[in-house]
This record gives C-alpha cells, sequence and structure tokens, in this order.
C-alpha cells in the first residue's frame, strides 16, 4: 500500500463503505452504519407503474434515488424511494411527504423539479427531473473547481435559497452531497427532507438525520442546539462552511484559516463573506439569502480587475495537496482557545477565531536561508531544495514492562519506557527515529525516496493485540520541523497513535491547526472497504473536532472495545475527553500492533501502555508482507 497514492495513512478521506455502495455519484452519501446499510437494500425489487427503475443514483439518511424511464413519455428521470423499513414509521413517511410538498412549491432553475409522487404497495415515492451531472461533492473531491467556479456556483445556490425563504421553505441540511450540478454548469439544490420538519419533529430531525448522515458540520450553531427554532439565516451558516470547502478542499474545521491565507491569490473580499456567513450570533450574518446573493454578484463581477478575485488564480485547481498554504499563522492564536470554546459550537468558535486572526498584523519573517521567498499574499513559501531529516530504517531496543492479568480473556498490560536498553524490538520506519532521554523522537519530513515507500511510523514489532480489546495511550508532543528543513508541499502534518497492520489502520491523529481525529481504513471479510474519519463522518458527534491543547505533551488515547454483532467500537481521547467514537462493523476478528506515526513535524512519544489482548502472530496469508 504505497503511501503516496492511498489515502490510508491519510487522517482525511469519505467514509464509504465501497463495495454496498451504489453507482453513480451517490457514493458519498452513502457513509452510514451497519444497520443502515440493512435498511436500504430491498428496493432493488420495487415496481412502481408508469417507471422502470433502472440504477440506483444515490442514498442518504432517508431514501433512495433511483435512475429511471418514465414509459409513457419514454424520458429519464429520477425516483426517490423510501424503503419500506422507514415506512413504518409515520414520522418518517410525514417527512418524505412533506419533502414532496416543498418541492411542490418551488419552482427555480437551481431547484430540482418535483414532477409526481405516489404510493405503490409499501413503497412511498416522488417523482424528479433527472439531473445529469454530479454532486458539489465530487467536484469538490476532484479539485474541479476554481474559486471563481466556485463563487458562481454557490451564488446560484444562494439564488435558489432566496426562492426558498420567499416560500417560508428553510431547507436546513445544504451541504456538497445535496447540491448538484448538470452537465452544463447549472446548479439544481436536492433535498429538501428536512424542509418540512416543524417543531414537534425536532428529535427526528437530529436522530434520523444528523447522527446518521453526519451533517453536523454544515450546520448552524444554532440549529446543533435547538434545530426547532431556526429560521434561513441557519442555511446561511451552511452556505458558509460550503463556500469554505469550495474554494479551501477543506471544512473550516478547529483554528481553521481565512479562504485568502490558505489560497494564495484570493481575493480577500471572500474572506468577509465566509466571515459573515460562518457567525455564532444569526443576527451577525446576512440577514437574508438576497443579500448573499448580492454580495458575491458583486465580487463575481468585479473579479477582472487587476488584483481582484481573478488576480493570481488558477483556472483549474491544483491538486489539494499542493493548495496549503505554509503559513503557520495559526498557531500564534491557540492561547485562550479553550476558554473561547467554552459555550460556543465548535465552528462558530473557530469563525471567531478566524476573525482574531485577521486583524492580527501578519510579520513576515524572512530566514537567512535563501529558500525561502514571500509570496503574493505575503505568505512564506520555501522553494528551496534542502535535505528532509534523514530516513533511519532500524530496530531499536526498548524496555517493557509487561502485567498478564488474571481475567478469562488473558487480558495484558504493558509499558513501553523508551530507554535504549530492553529487548523489546521497535521497528523504525521514514524519519529520523531516535530514543532519547527516555523518549522516542522523530523528525520527519519528505516523499518516498529511493524506491522506499513512506511509512512515516514506529512499530511495536512483535506484538499482536485483538481489535476488540485495545486501549493504548501515549504522551504525545507535535512541533513544527524548523527551519532548518524545507517545508513539505504536500504538508499533511500530524502525529499518530496507532492500531495498524497490514491494510488495516484505526488511528488517533494530532494535527495541528486542525485537531483531533479519529480514521480508520480496512478491508472486511466479505472484502468491502471501510474508510473514512470523525472530521466527516460524524457519527461520534461534536466530539471530533477538538483542538490540540496551547503546549504539548499531551496524553492521547485510542480505544477499540467490542460491540456485538462483530462491530467494534473505536474511540479517540485527549486527555480525559473524547474526541471521536465509531462503530467498525467486521472488525472483531482481526489483530494489530501498536505503532506511533509522525508526518512534516518534530513528535516526541513518551510513556507508551497498552491493555488488551495480546493474540499470536497471525498467518501469513492473513497479514501476508508484514504490518503496515
Ligand atoms: P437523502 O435525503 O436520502 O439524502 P437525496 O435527495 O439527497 O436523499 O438524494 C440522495 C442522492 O441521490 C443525492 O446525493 C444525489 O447524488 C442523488 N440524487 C438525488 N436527486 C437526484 C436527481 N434529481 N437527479 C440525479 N441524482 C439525484
Ligand atoms: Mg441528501
Amino acid at each position: 500500500m504505497p503511501s503516496s497514492s492511498s489515502h490510508l495513512d491519510e487522517p482525511m478521506g469519505a467514509t464509504l463503505v465501497r463495495s454496498a455502495a451504489p453507482t453513480g455519484r451517490g457514493r458519498e452519501d452513502s457513509d452510514m452504519d451497519v444497520h443502515a446499510v440493512e435498511t436500504f437494500v430491498a428496493a432493488a425489487r420495487v415496481s412502481l407503474p408508469g417507471f422502470e427503475l433502472q440504477e440506483m443514483l444515490g442514498r442518504g439518511g432517508m431514501g433512495e434515488v433511483w435512475l429511471a424511464r418514465q414509459t409513457s413519455l419514454g424520458r429519464t428521470v429520477a425516483v426517490k424511494l423510501l424503503p419500506p423499513k422507514l415506512a413504518k414509521d409515520p414520522e418518517f413517511v410525514a417527512r418524505f411527504e412533506k419533502e414532496a410538498t416543498a418541492l411542490a412549491a418551488l419552482n427555480h432553475p437551481n431547484i430540482v423539479q418535483i414532477i409526481d409522487r405516489g404510493v405503490a404497495g409499501e413503497h412511498y415515492y416522488f417523482v424528479m427531473e433527472f439531473v445529469e451531472g454530479r454532486s458539489l461533492r465530487e467536484a469538490i473531491s476532484a479539485s474541479a473547481l476554481s474559486p471563481q467556479q466556485g463563487l458562481k456556483l454557490l451564488l446560484q445556490v444562494a439564488r435558489a435559497i432566496e426562492c426558498a425563504h420567499d416560500k417560508d421553505i428553510i431547507h436546513r441540511d445544504l451541504k456538497p452531497e445535496n447540491i448538484l450540478l448538470d452537465g452544463r454548469g447549472n446548479v439544481k439544490v436536492a433535498d429538501f427532507g428536512l424542509a418540512g420538519i416543524r417543531q414537534s419533529e425536532s428529535r427526528l430531525q437530529l436522530t434520523a438525520t444528523a447522527v446518521a448522515m453526519g451533517t453536523l458540520n454544515y450546520m448552524a450553531p444554532e440549529q446543533r442546539r435547538d434545530a426547532k427554532n431556526v429560521d434561513g439565516r441557519a442555511d446561511l451558516f451552511s452556505l458558509g462552511v460550503v463556500l469554505y470547502e469550495v474554494l479551501t478542499g477543506e471544512l473550516p474545521l478547529g483554528r481553521f484559516k481565512l479562504p485568502s491565507q490558505r489560497v494564495p491569490g484570493l481575493d480577500p473580499r471572500v474572506d468577509l463573506v465566509v466571515e459573515r456567513l460562518l457567525e455564532t450570533d444569526p443576527e451577525a450574518r446576512y440577514a437574508k439569502a438576497g443579500d448573499l446573493c448580492a454580495a458575491l454578484e458583486v465580487m463575481i463581477s468585479t473579479s477582472s480587475v487587476p488584483g481582484g478575485l481573478a488576480a493570481g488564480l488558477i483556472t483549474e485547481r491544483q491538486p489539494r495537496s499542493r493548495r496549503r498554504s505554509t503559513s503557520q499563522l495559526a498557531r500564534r492564536f491557540r492561547t485562550g482557545w479553550r476558554g473561547m470554546r467554552a459555550g460556543l459550537t465548535v465552528v462558530g468558535a473557530a469563525a471567531l477565531i478566524g476573525i482574531v486572526a485577521k486583524l492580527v498584523p501578519v510579520s513576515v519573517h524572512v530566514g537567512k536561508d535563501d529558500n525561502v521567498v514571500i509570496g503574493t499574499q505575503g505568505v512564506k513559501v520555501r522553494t528551496g531544495t534542502k535535505a528532509w531529516p534523514p530516513n533511519t530504517y532500524h530496530e531499536v531496543f526498548t524496555t517493557v514492562n509487561l502485567v498478564e492479568s488474571k481475567t478469562p480473556e488473558g487480558e495484558s498490560r504493558f509499558e513501553v519506557s523508551f530507554d535504549d536498553k530492553g529487548t523489546e524490538e521497535l521497528n523504525l520506519h521514514s524519519g529520523d527515529w531516535k530514543l532519547q532521554e527516555g523518549q522516542l523522537r522523530a523528525w520527519q519530513g519528505g516523499q518516498d525516496a529511493g524506491g522506499r515507500r513512506l511509512v512515516p511510523r514506529a512499530y511495536v514489532a512483535h506484538r499482536y493485540f485483538a481489535a476488540d480489546n485495545f486501549d493504548a495511550q501515549v504522551v504525545m508532543d507535535v512541533k513544527p520541523l524548523g527551519n532548518e528543513y524545507p517545508e513539505e508541499p504536500d504538508a499533511q502534518h500530524y502525529g499518530e497513535l496507532s492500531f495498524r497492520i497490514k491494510d488495516l489502520q484505526v488511528s488517533a491523529f494530532a494535527i495541528p491547526e486542525v485537531g483531533m481525529r479519529l480514521a480508520w481504513r480496512y478491508f472486511t471479510e466479505d472484502g468491502q472497504e471501510v474508510v473514512g474519519n470523525s472530521a466527516q463522518d460524524t457519527d461520534g458527534l461534536v466530539e471530533d473536532e477538538m483542538p490540540l491543547p496551547t503546549t504539548g505533551p499531551y496524553l492521547v488515547r485510542l480505544k477499540l472495545s467490542p460491540m456485538k454483532g462483530g462491530v467494534v467500537l473505536a474511540e479517540g481521547f485527549l486527555g480525559r475527553q473524547r474526541f471521536a467514537r465509531k462503530l467498525l462493523p467486521g472488525l472483531a476478528n482481526r489483530v494489530g500492533k501498536v505503532a506511533v506515526g509522525c508526518r512534516n513535524l518534530a513528535c516526541t512519544f513518551d510513556d507508551l501502555k497498552v491493555r488488551g489482548q495480546l493474540e499470536a502472530r497471525p498467518p501469513r496469508k492473513v497479514a501476508s508482507g508484514q504490518e503496515q
């Protein structure tokens, strides 16, 4: 698994249950738990009068959308079906009907047009125009949009939302999956499934949608707190998150930078729009969608002015990995984060930090080394060819304190003291890894070299643990590599505590300037790939957006425990606080090793403690070619 071409190592990427996912654009909407997958399978055998269902286009928390032929007119349409299981619950039926009613009330070029609705046996359905193209999610994932294109798309979404608000319809679930793009660059807003939800159904709204579908990243603070009483400004907040993501490729989580700090050359006026949309207090946002339209129109129309939006912009987006700014600005604003965060929602607080960041003057330090230049926005960009930290690739031996407990499961505890004296083998890979002063230290940067793939981590070599009984913690610190090393263009930075073996990983990542993140990837026994992370899959609710402490070191903990049916509960903790949890199906009977990782940073690891069930080394055919 070459790390340069795979996202296995990366703390990013959407959750997919791949082979269970439908074809076409719906894949990104398939981030569901095991139960949700079961809920949906039956629909393949549905027959609707007058329509031939052809292929599933996508599915979300509320239904399956199928490509269909309307036999009377011989045209292609899209049919949304409420799965029979959900149709047994009157609340879901009511919600489904409300979606159809809302769509029928809206006649706008940027909103999916409804054609008909009906019930066939136990199947509720409605028929829509088929939008042939892709979702905004796919366009973002493919880095296919220039900022200018992104703004134009957002303007169309804002116009659609203005129309809905004029009819007193609030969308409540705006996110890239629900914004469809046809082949001619037109936006069609879809999924008004939450639009009809009124006060009495707020429970349904939060459980069915936010939890199962992971929409929280886009949700306004007031909607998270009290979904009952939001107005159109909640949609404007969601549009702020979408706009940020369209421009930067990332969500505005943790201490996010303003878009122009991430995308060199971007018109700084965009920052003001984003900030205004992401205001925690709805009063501070635009009052109406029409005001947002006006702001976007001004920027779009004046973007050809030198120094305006188009200045320095790339037309075809560079790959995401190359677009990151090297600015480390946000580090300065860590102090006081915790206090500020209390009482605020995460995204709202993050917006606040963004504002603080903007008000403090940017002072750029030009080092003596001539491989530093000042970018268009005063951002420090290193261009030189200095060497990365050397790759050490070797084993060292440390002492382990092992206690076998007397529980029937034969649980073991061990503590690694990184003291360079014992017999416990540590396998050190890419990076400069050393045992120093009772700590494991790493300096890591650079890409694969000399044909060796990048494996920026250290394994405790010959200990295998059961995946459903594993609890590891380590005292970790992560710091910038320092000026003597060039900044890596792909700019992934993290410290990691991991349960790993070939083709299997569950990791707790500490990502400076972003926060703590839980990520997973593995194949189930029947060959399904399960991959995702807590930033995009919010099953763990708001716990997944925890910033790193102002100063290290701090305790990072990864816990895997058994649930029913071979499911493993994975949890990540920073100190005593849990930052994410995730149910992982089909992981229970696997084994893995403990590893710590370090990427593009100087990391220290201390006091590694593991509790769990030790297992024999897996046979080669299961874990062929060894770990990673
Ligand atoms: P849910 O409420 O279950 O999220 P959506 O209405 O969002 O359902 O539809 C799920 C997915 O189906 C969308 O993300 C999109 O990929 C696809 N889809 C929905 N409506 C259409 C349509 N009219 N034309 C083409 N694809 C569609
Ligand atoms: Mg949807």
